[in-house]
């Protein structure tokens, strides 16, 4: 049997996490074969491993948003330059990362394209065609696509000038049916990062500067990642009547009366992919949550030079057993040292490993090795799958419960602005503090500490006291962090 060299497909060296987290998180995303770069600039390629992650949050995502009455659709690449023209603020906000299409079939166009850097202006021209009568409301209505907006800085999953995503866009008849639509998926978002992702989440409201382009109000859910980072992992969007005023979306209410209808947008993104990593990996890479793992278990035969004819054939069958069961399984029958193949799957994050060697076989039982707390246990061969999957809830379990300590210590609250200061400074996380809800006072603080409002959460302490930086009566409590 031929050994295979020492270097190769086995490169498993990364930067320690503790040591820089930047290059770390790069280190992870091109060693465990998520994404690479592309001869585009500013462009990944999504590879096999990452895709599948994302398959799986994007199924978690769709089952949920089908299940609260939304249907998808598909809406065109290209948006007329003149449509996106027509909400203010929405074009002023977005054109800095507009990309243009200007010929085509070898002509110049007569008006240029605009390859959609999110859907609002072409799906508010369809919903003014569909909608005539109030009985034509509510649209729900889903779209899975790519975006591009042109980003002079990028980083895989995080930031990318294009990227794919999901955007719901719906119409109703009153303001309060948007707002508790709003809510309804700001939830449905925290739900899915928190049972699937194991990502904690902070529900809020965006400050006035730091809203969607052309909205009346922003929610969003607010991650924390390993080295004290805010992420943003989704925003719903309460357009009012914005939209409708510039698409003349209206129509006849009950009362006879025309009226515009009342909007709403909201998406999430493959940026999940980074947070999933970001939150949960380690100095030895990946620790995906096993709802999202592509593989949740590694089979690794273990064995003497024949390993092939004493152990690879029950091996074999132990993952047939377990594939038919429902879990997602990988058997590792490649020729290499079995500490290689353990550092390998380590480093792509596979929640469990299951070991098996003649011993093993002999006794009846496989050794399961756990890739969150790394603790080893034997489990008997005997109802197998059922022990995995209760195993796999359990890691499932802890990494959220790890994530959510995290955030819990790395949160504070601060009562002056030099404390606020030296805790952004000092050391990453989130920091409390009540604020006057100007804008100056807020970039100001962005000024001086880099640290932005990442939201105002939902349900959150009234107000009290004076805004951290101007000492004027405080508006509101917000939620402080250096965010990606
Ligand atoms: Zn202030």
């Amino acid at each position: 049997m031929s050994k295979k060299p020492e270097t190769g497909s086995f490169v498993t060296e990364i930067t320690p996490r503790s040591e820089d987290f930047s290059q770390w998180y790069l280190d992870v995303v091109r060693r465990a074969e998520l994404a690479d770069y592309s001869p585009v600039k500013g462009c990944m390629v999504i590879r096999p491993y990452g895709y599948a992650i994302w398959e799986l949050i994007q199924q978690a995502l769709d089952v949920r948003i089908k299940a609260t009455g939304h249907v998808n659709a598909y809406f065109p690449l290209f948006i007329p330059e003149s449509l996106l023209h027509k909400e203010a603020e929405h074009v002023e906000g977005f054109s800095p990362q507009v990309a243009y299409v200007t010929h085509g079939g070898g002509e110049e166009l007569e008006e240029r394209l605009v390859v959609r850097p999110t859907s609002e202006a072409i799906i508010g021209t369809m919903y003014a065609k569909w909608v005539q009568g109030w009985r034509d409301l509510p649209i729900l209505i889903n779209q899975w696509a790519n975006v591009v907006r042109w980003e002079k800085v990028t980083r895989p999953f995080l930031r990318t000038t294009e990227f794919l995503w999901q955007e719901g866009h719906t119409a109703h008849e009153t303001e309060t049916e948007a707002e508790d639509e709003t809510r309804k998926i700001l939830d449905l978002y925290a739900e899915v990062c928190e049972s699937v992702l194991a990502v904690p989440v902070i529900k809020g409201i965006k400050s006035d500067s730091e809203k969607f382009a052309g909205a009346l109000r922003t929610y969003s859910i607010e991650a924390l990642m390993g080295d004290g980072r805010a992420l943003q992992a989704g925003t719903s969007h309460n357009l009012g009547q914005n939209f409708a005023k510039a698409f003349d979306i209206t129509f006849q209410a009950r009362d006879k009366s025309v009226q515009h209808v009342w909007g709403t947008s909201w998406g999430m993104t493959t940026r999940l992919v980074g947070a999933v990593v970001m939150t949960h990996g380690d100095d030895s890479g990946l620790i995906l949550p096993p709802l999202v793992a592509p593989y949740q278990v590694v089979v690794v035969p273990i064995g003497r030079d024949n390993w092939r004819e004493t152990v690879l054939p029950r091996a074999k069958e132990i993952q047939q057993e377990l594939v038919a069961a429902g879990l997602r399984v990988t058997l590792d029958e490649r020729d290499e040292r079995p500490g290689r193949k353990f550092a390998e799957w380590e480093l792509r994050g596979v929640p469990l490993r299951l070991e098996i060697g003649p011993k093993d076989i002999e006794k009846s039982q496989v050794l399961i090795a756990r890739r969150d707390t790394r603790e080893k246990l034997g489990v008997p061969m005997e109802g197998l799958a059922n022990a995995l999957r209760e195993l796999l809830a359990e890691v499932q379990r802890t990494l959220l419960a790890r994530a959510l300590k995290f955030r819990e210590d790395s949160t504070v609250r601060a009562d002056s602005y030099d404390a606020f200061k030296q805790l952004m400074e000092g050391r990453p996380g989130f920091v409390i503090a009540p604020w006057c809800g100007s804008a100056d006072c807020e970039a100001q603080i962005k000024n001086d500490t880099q640290a932005t409002i990442r939201n105002m959460p939902i349900g959150g302490r009234p107000p009290a006291g004076r805004c951290i930086r101007c000492d004027n009566d405080a508006r509101a409590e917000a939620w402080f962090a250096k965010a990606y």
